[in-house]
């Protein structure tokens, strides 16, 4: 093995996808105790109160109590090296973290054992069937009362579609976690609490005669719930799991540390390392070539105090180098990287290597958009990260007109960073865009941001558009005469979008003119 595929071989990349309030945070907090985090590049989480490096570069996330940024957290466990890849919990957020999702290699699947699959969690594990990303799911909150542990895996199995295949089993229900059965290593281990969680769980293991004497009722029916899931096959099967066609289930309770260590080590066993990414042609490129990169976030003004746009990249090949000049597939320009850094928000570390799964930041980013690539040698260009339909419009507009050119600004740079996408028409003209987004939040930060770093007050007002479809340049004249529909160029990449009030709409429509061209925008779902 070259020593590339070997770094790549031990790194493991992934994000926690989650309803908010299933214990993401918790559990991040737990992850890094467990393991000795290294760097924390930015947001852990943003809750007032908490522990956790809070990012305040925005005044509004620390009034709304979210954390809006998403960074990578890094830490080291059995000899791996982990980027925990943040997802911004609130449903707001949604299209940074599908653009997050792109950046992983596995994704856990956190649900609260009284809640089971939760819509946002579904949403999110929407995105990793899309990109066959696999799943592992851990049933947090396992000291609560909550739902039947069978019960739960039936629920996963019917809105996932993948078998749930326990590697533990929980001791215990509903305010008595005495511990779990490890499936895979055949032990019963007992967890201790330490007084608040602060340190790791005491775990101890229970020969049979030691959990019958010790524990008695709760262990015999486990035992029996384990034999009975292995008469009906549902036991982790790796190749399944790789297919995305199982999901390993764990149980526990991140806030006390129990089961979190063997979460880390299901990682390191069953989860899979960094593979060759295909590039646009679909050829995947092997880790071993020259470096490149995927931009899959972009986030400016972070820090107040450094005026500045951070690109985040996953490395895909090779290994990177801080003060290498690489190239920018979108433009062909040189980057230079002598700025790469593994920490920001208000600690900032530099990062001088980095390898496959590893997750670097790069600052003075301008040009860097989402979904670009960068490279080293040869060109290499990695597919585009597909943008989600945004399903909220409002127009923007400049209130003092002394401002028209900061305002401009401010739009570009928001429309860089993917916060919100912006349609024009020559009906609404240039000093009044309509910005599109996934959730209504996004119009929130654009309105704040425009206002806190571009000295520029805004005016924004709601649409009646709940729909966008792709269109081309035949249909969009027959569409734009239609009641309650408006077509547009979205600024990025010129498509001609046109919006309807309501799908209801958009039926009526095609019913009279059924050789209109009208494309859902993300075409491959
Ligand atoms: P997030 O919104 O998903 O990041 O959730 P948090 O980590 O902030 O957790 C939400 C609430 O659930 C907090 O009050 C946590 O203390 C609590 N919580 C998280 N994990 C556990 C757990 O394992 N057991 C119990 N009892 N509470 C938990």
């Amino acid at each position: 093995m070259t020593a590339i595929a070997q770094q790549a071989a031990r790194r493991r990349t992934f994000a926690v996808i989650s309803h908010p309030d299933a214990g993401k945070s918790t559990m991040t907090e737990a992850l890094a105790l467990h393991a000795s985090a290294i760097t924390e590049a930015g947001a852990v989480h943003g809750k007032a109160g908490r522990r956790g490096v809070t990012s305040d570069w925005m005044d509004l996330e620390k009034a709304r109590g979210i954390s809006i940024t998403s960074a990578a957290l890094r830490f080291e466990y059995r000899g791996h090296m982990f980027n925990l890849v943040d997802t911004p919990g609130h449903a707001d957020f949604s299209e940074d973290t599908y653009r997050v999702l792109a950046a992983v290699d596995c994704a856990v699947m956190l649900l609260d054992a009284a809640k089971g699959m939760e819509p946002q969690t579904l949403k999110l594990f929407e995105v990793c069937r899309h990109r066959r990303i696999p799943v592992i799911t851990f049933i947090n909150k396992w000291d609560r009362p909550g739902r039947e542990a069978l019960e739960l895996l039936d629920e996963i199995e019917e809105r996932t579609g993948l078998r749930p295949t326990p590697i533990t089993w929980p001791i215990g229900t509903g305010g008595f976690f005495h511990g779990v059965i490890d499936r895979i290593a055949g032990q019963s281990v007992r967890y201790t609490r330490t007084p608040g969680g602060a340190t790791k769980a005491i775990e101890t293991e229970l020969t049979p005669e030691q959990a019958l004497a010790e524990i008695g009722e709760d262990w015999e029916r486990a035992k029996e719930e384990v034999d009975l899931l292995t008469e009906i096959g549902s036991d982790h099967d790796q190749k399944a799991f790789e297919a995305h066609e199982s999901t390993p289930v764990l149980f526990g309770a991140a806030l006390s540390n129990f089961g979190v260590g063997r979460l880390l080590d299901a990682m390191v066993d069953i989860a899979p390392a960094p593979a060759p990414r295909p590039d646009v042609k679909g050829d995947p490129r092997p880790l071993e070539e020259p470096f490149s990169g995927l931009v899959f976030k972009v986030q400016a003004n972070m820090d107040p105090s450094h005026r500045d746009r951070i690109a985040f990249v996953r490395v895909c090949s090779g290994r990177f180098e801080r003060g290498m000049v690489l190239t920018h597939a979108a433009t062909g320009r040189p980057f230079a990287t002598k700025y790469a850094q593994s920490v920001f928000g208000q600690e900032r570390a530099t990062i001088d290597e980095a390898f496959p799964g590893d997750v670097i930041g790069l600052v003075n980013a301008t040009a860097l958009r989402p979904g670009d690539t960068l490279y080293d040698g040869p060109a290499v260009e990695f597919p585009k990260i597909p943008s989600f339909a945004p399903e909220h419009f409002w127009t923007a507009r400049v209130r003092d007109s002394s401002r028209s050119k900061q305002f401009r600004k401010g739009i570009e740079q928001m429309e860089g960073e993917g916060v919100v996408q912006v349609l024009r028409s020559d009906i609404r003209g240039d000093q009044s865009p309509v910005l599109a987004a996934v959730g209504p939040m996004q119009f929130d930060v654009v309105k704040h941001r425009l206002a806190g770093e571009f000295n520029t007050e805004i005016a924004l007002d709601r649409l009646d558009f709940s729909l966008a479809r792709l269109t081309d340049a035949e249909s969009a004249p027959i569409l734009a005469r239609q009641r309650g529909v408006e077509v547009f160029t979205r600024t990025l990449d010129g498509a001609l979008l046109a919006l309807f009030t309501d799908e209801w709409r958009m039926r009526g429509v095609l019913r009279d003119h059924p050789d209109l061209v009208l494309e859902p925008l993300l075409a491959d779902t």
